[in-house]
């Protein structure tokens, strides 16, 4: 499997991606889980109707149930009794007589049409109708928007909030999901203080566990947290074997560059096997990926952009197929850049910008601060990546760039 982190060149992130996504499968098991929790997990297996919705011919507006071959003669009609949603009229409508009907209520059987109540002049036992009327208006009908036996949702889909709307609306109370994979996650650095707690000289805090953690409790992952761990070999070896055991795929910050304290790639190559090593992109090029026992590794640059830009960019796509979803390339659009950028060809940039409308509506971007890979005040103010092609030089100012705006969990 070591292909390419033999090779001096690197690995174009598409091609990195398509890796993942070729070597990546669904985690085994299900669970059921009230439906109010399903939002943002997969479904295992199709939800179909078990009936049609709405349930009833039921009425649009409040208003008045009638035969509208009773319209013509012009005669009032006799007002037989009342529909209100969840009390339906019980009896019949026959001709010449009519039901007072409010928005939901079953339309009475015999009653073809329902007239809004400003199209009425209503008496105490009878109404007069004006205006024009159309056959059947105002009735929404039995199984318009859903029909029983049909696939509601396909297995593999993503619930939204939306998709939980509709099934609750078709009466369903539980659904089979995926289960979630657990992820063994562990930052390294001497440095890595966490927190809140005192640095000293030298410490910085760690941010891309704390990032990570929120990002993968954000994706309803379940976390193995091994913390932060020392420059050491045999330590780092310790909590890969014990991640490699316990968890469905392992992420890690840090280490996975060339400097002489970036051990975790080294461990991961003596204890498994490494699928690749660096990435053409910028940030991000120390990527790895690889396996332990069969566990899938993902190791992140420490330096913190990187970190969450790669995580973003390669981790979230193989994250979805582990949990029995797709993925899809994201959506982008083209913006009118306002300031010239730096770019050396060789790698795809994800800059970190900011997009608006301008006052014409159109769209334009410009850069969220300085695009150091230490930089975190520039990705927290940015809105999007723009992206900028591998081959790709300088960009000037007034040029039109492919922008992708930021998703969750970022
Ligand atoms: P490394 O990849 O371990 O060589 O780290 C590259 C840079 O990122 C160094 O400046 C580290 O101090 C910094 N860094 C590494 N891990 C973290 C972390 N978890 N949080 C914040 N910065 C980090
Ligand atoms: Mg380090």
């Amino acid at each position: 499997m070591s292909d390419c982190c033999s090779q001096p060149g690197l690995m174009p992130v598409e091609t990195a991606r398509e890796r993942l996504l070729e070597a990546l499968q669904p985690v085994p098991g299900t669970e059921d889980i009230p439906l109010e929790l399903a939002a943002g997990r997969v479904l295992a297996e199709p939800v179909i109707a078990a009936l049609d919705l709405p349930p009833c011919d039921n009425s649009a507006m409040d208003g008045y149930a009638l035969r509208l071959a009773d319209l013509e003669s012009g005669k009032p009609l006799e007002l037989i009794g009342k529909s209100f949603a969840g009390k339906p009229f019980t009896g019949m409508v026959n001709p010449g007589t009519c039901v007072r009907i409010m928005t939901g209520a079953v339309v009475p059987p015999g009653a073809d049409t329902v007239v809004m109540q400003e199209q009425v002049e209503a008496r105490e036992e009878s109404v007069r109708v004006s205006g024009r009327v159309k056959a059947g208006e105002h009735i929404r009908r039995r199984g318009e928007d859903i029909r029983e036996g049909e696939v509601l949702l396909a297995a593999g889909t993503r619930i939204t909030v939306a998709h939980i709307a509709l099934l609750a609306a078709a009466g369903v109370g539980s659904v089979t999901l995926r289960r979630q994979p657990v992820i063994a996650l562990f930052s390294t650095g001497d440095e890595l203080r966490q927190p809140g707690e005192q640095l000293t000289a030298g410490d910085i805090y760690d941010s891309n566990r704390t990032a990570l953690k929120a990002a993968l409790a954000g994706l309803g992952l379940e976390i193995l947290d091994l913390g932060i761990l020392p420059d050491t070999r045999s330590v780092i070896a310790g909590a890969l074997e014990r991640a490699a055991l316990d968890a469905d795929a392992i992420i890690t910050s840090g280490g996975v560059s060339v400097g002489e304290a970036d051990y975790t790639r080294e461990v991961l190559e003596d204890m498994g096997e490494i699928g690749f090593w660096k990435v053409a992109m910028k940030p991000g090029k120390p990527f790895a990926f690889g396996r332990l026992q069969g566990t899938p590794f993902f190791g992140l640059p420490g330096n913190p952009v990187s970190a969450l830009v790669t995580f973003y960019q390669l981790v979230l796509p193989a994250l979805s197929i582990m949990q029995g979803g797709s993925w899809s390339a994201p959506q982008t659009m083209r913006a009118r850049l306002l300031q010239p950028l730096n770019k050396k060809p060789g790698r795809t940039d994800f800059q970190r910008g900011f997009f608006r409308n301008d006052e014409q509506g159109m769209l334009v971007v410009e850069a969220a601060g300085t695009q150091g890979s230490h930089i975190l005040s520039g990705l927290a103010a940015a809105n999007c990546f723009i992206v900028l092609d591998r081959d790709s030089g300088p960009v000037a100012a007034g040029d039109m760039v492919t922008i992708e705006p930021l998703r969750a969990p970022l």
